[in-house]
C-alpha cells in the first residue's frame, strides 16, 4: 500500500492573502513520484499552538509529514519550538547546525548574530539538514512511526533541501509503489469540450484518473495512475510495467483526439515549443505588440538561448507608434480602427520588413476593463502573422478572438493566441524560407 503524506505550510502571510503557498506544489509532486500519496495539506499561521495541533493531527494520519516555513531567525518563526512541544523533544543547541551557518556567513565576512544562532536550536534526537542555499538549517526526525521533516519557507531552499536530504530518506527501504503522471497542454478548446472529446477514452476499470485544469493559457490535461509495488523487483516489476504501458496507451489516444490543440507535454511551455521550432528551421522572429505590452517578448525571452531566433519586439501602443515604428498607414488606422484585422496584418508586415526578420507576429486588441464599444467589445483581439515570400510562399494571415476575463487574463490569452498562430504555421509544410540575406549573421 502506498504511504500517506501530509504537508503543513507555516506562515501567517499564507493566511492573510499576501502570499500563496507554492512550496506544497513541488513537495506534492516529489512525494507522489516517490510512493507517498498526499492526503492533506494544511496551512497554519505563525502561532505555536496551531502548529502543534496541525502536526499532532497529521502524525496520526500520515507516514510522512513535511513542514515548510517558520525556521527563520525572527520571533515569528515558531516551527522549531512547536515541533519540540508536539513531540516532547526539547530544543538543544546543535553544533553542526551552527557550524554550517558559520561557514556560509564567513564567506561573506560575517558571523552569525544572536538571532541567527537561534536557528541552531533543534529538537533532541532530530537529524540536522544542512541548508546549501540559505542560513536556516532544517531537520528530520522520526516520531510515532512518522517521518517528520522541517524545511525552510524560502522556495528555493525548501526545494533543494527536499531533493537533497528528504528524498533519499523516503527511498530508504525501497519505494512501495508510486503515482505515474502524464500531462499535456491544450489551447483553443474550452474545458467542457476537452472533457467531451476524451471522456470515453479512459478505461472503465477506474485505474486512470483524469484531471482538467483550466488556465488563461488553455486547459491542462493530466492522467494519473497509482502504480503498485511489483511482486518482485519493486517498481520495475511486472505489475508496475504493465500499468505504465496502459497509461502510455491512454495518453497517446488522448493526445490523438485533441490533435492540433495540444501544444506541449510535461513541463514544456508554449514559448519553449515555438522557440524550438524556430531554432530548428533557422527562422528569425520579430514582434509588434500593442495590447500585450511586451508580454510575448517577455515569455519568449524567459527561455535561455532565445537570442538565436528572437530579433526584436516593439511595444507600439499608440496609433502614432504603429505608424512611426512600423509604417502602418495612418489612413488604414483611421478607416478600420487600431483594433482590426487590416491593422494587425500591417503591424506584422511592418515589423518583419523593418527588422528584416523571417517572421513578423503582431497583436492588437482591447484588454479592458474600459474602452469597449458595441462593435469592438472588451476582449476583442486580432493577431497577425507575416512571413517572407520565398520557399513555400508568403503567408499573411490574421485571426480574430473574443476573450473574456480581467485585463491580465486577456493579455495572457492574447499572447497565447499569437504564439499559437505562429506555432500552427511552423507545424505546417516546412517553410523553406530563410531570413533576409541582409540580416546580420550571428
Ligand atoms: P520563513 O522560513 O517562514 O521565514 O519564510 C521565508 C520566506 O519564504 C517568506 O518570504 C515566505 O513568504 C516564503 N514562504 C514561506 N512559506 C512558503 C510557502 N509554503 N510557499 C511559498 N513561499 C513561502
Ligand atoms: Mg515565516
Amino acid at each position: 500500500m502506498m504511504r500517506r503524506g501530509e504537508i503543513i505550510a507555516i506562515g501567517s502571510e499564507l493566511l492573510l492573502g499576501g502570499r500563496l503557498d507554492t512550496n506544497s506544489i513541488f513537495l506534492s509532486e516529489g512525494l507522489a513520484s516517490n510512493g507517498v500519496e498526499v492526503r492533506f495539506k494544511t496551512i497554519v499561521g505563525d502561532t505555536e499552538a496551531d502548529i502543534v495541533a496541525a502536526l499532532r493531527t497529521a502524525v496520526r494520519r500520515a507516514d510522512v509529514v513535511l513542514l515548510t516555513g517558520g525556521l527563520g531567525p525572527t520571533s515569528d518563526d515558531r516551527t522549531r519550538k512547536a515541533v519540540a512541544r508536539a513531540t516532547g523533544r526539547p530544543l538543544r543547541r546543535r553544533a553542526e547546525a551552527i557550524e554550517g551557518m558559520r561557514r556560509r556567513l564567513a564567506a561573506w565576512g560575517r558571523t552569525p548574530s544572536a538571532a541567527q544562532q537561534r536557528q541552531g536550536l533543534i529538537p533532541t534526537g532530530a537529524e540536522v539538514l544542512a541548508n546549501p542555499v540559505g542560513s536556516a538549517p532544517g531537520f528530520v526526525l522520526r516520531w510515532q512511526g512518522a517521518l517528520i521533516a522541517a524545511l525552510p519557507g524560502v522556495p528555493v531552499e525548501a526545494e533543494r533541501m527536499f531533493t537533497k536530504a528528504v528524498l533519499p530518506r523516503l527511498r530508504e527501504g525501497g519505494v512501495a509503489g508510486h503515482i505515474e503522471r502524464k500531462v499535456l497542454h491544450t489551447t483553443g478548446l474550452p474545458e467542457s469540450d476537452v472533457e467531451q472529446r476524451i471522456g470515453d477514452l479512459l478505461p472503465s476499470d477506474g485505474g486512470i484518473r483524469l484531471g482538467l485544469l483550466a488556465s488563461p493559457l488553455g486547459v491542462i490535461v493530466s492522467l494519473t495512475l497509482p502504480v503498485p509495488d511489483g511482486a518482485a523487483g519493486g517498481i520495475r516489476g511486472g505489475r508496475g510495467r504493465s500499468a505504465r504501458v496502459r497509461l502510455e496507451k491512454t495518453f497517446r489516444a488522448v493526445r490523438r483526439k485533441l490533435g492540433r490543440h495540444v501544444y506541449a507535454e510535461g513541463t514544456d511551455t508554449m514559448e519553449q515549443v515555438v522557440g524550438r521550432y524556430l531554432a530548428k528551421r533557422g527562422l528569425i522572429l520579430a514582434l509588434a505588440e500593442s495590447c500585450t505590452g511586451g508580454l510575448i517578448g517577455h515569455r519568449l525571452t524567459q527561455v535561455p538561448g532565445s537570442s538565436a531566433y528572437l530579433d526584436r519586439g516593439v511595444v507600439c501602443y499608440s496609433n502614432r507608434a504603429k505608424t512611426e515604428l512600423l509604417g502602418v498607414p495612418a489612413g488604414l488606422i483611421a478607416r478600420h480602427g487600431a483594433v482590426s484585422a487590416p491593422v494587425a496584418a500591417a503591424m506584422a508586415k511592418g515589423i518583419r520588413v523593418t527588422s528584416k526578420a523571417s517572421v513578423g507576429l503582431s497583436v492588437t486588441g482591447i484588454a479592458g476593463p474600459g474602452g469597449g464599444t458595441a462593435t469592438k467589445p472588451v476582449g476583442l483581439v486580432y493577431v497577425g502573422l507575416d512571413t517572407m515570400s520565398q520557399g513555400t510562399g508568403k503567408v499573411s494571415k490574421t485571426q480574430a478572438f473574443r476573450f473574456h476575463g480581467t485585463r491580465e487574463t486577456i493579455k495572457l490569452r492574447a499572447s497565447q493566441a499569437a504564439l499559437n498562430l505562429l506555432r500552427e504555421w511552423l507545424l505546417g509544410p516546412a517553410p523553406l524560407i530563410d531570413h533576409d540575406s541582409s540580416f546580420p549573421r550571428r
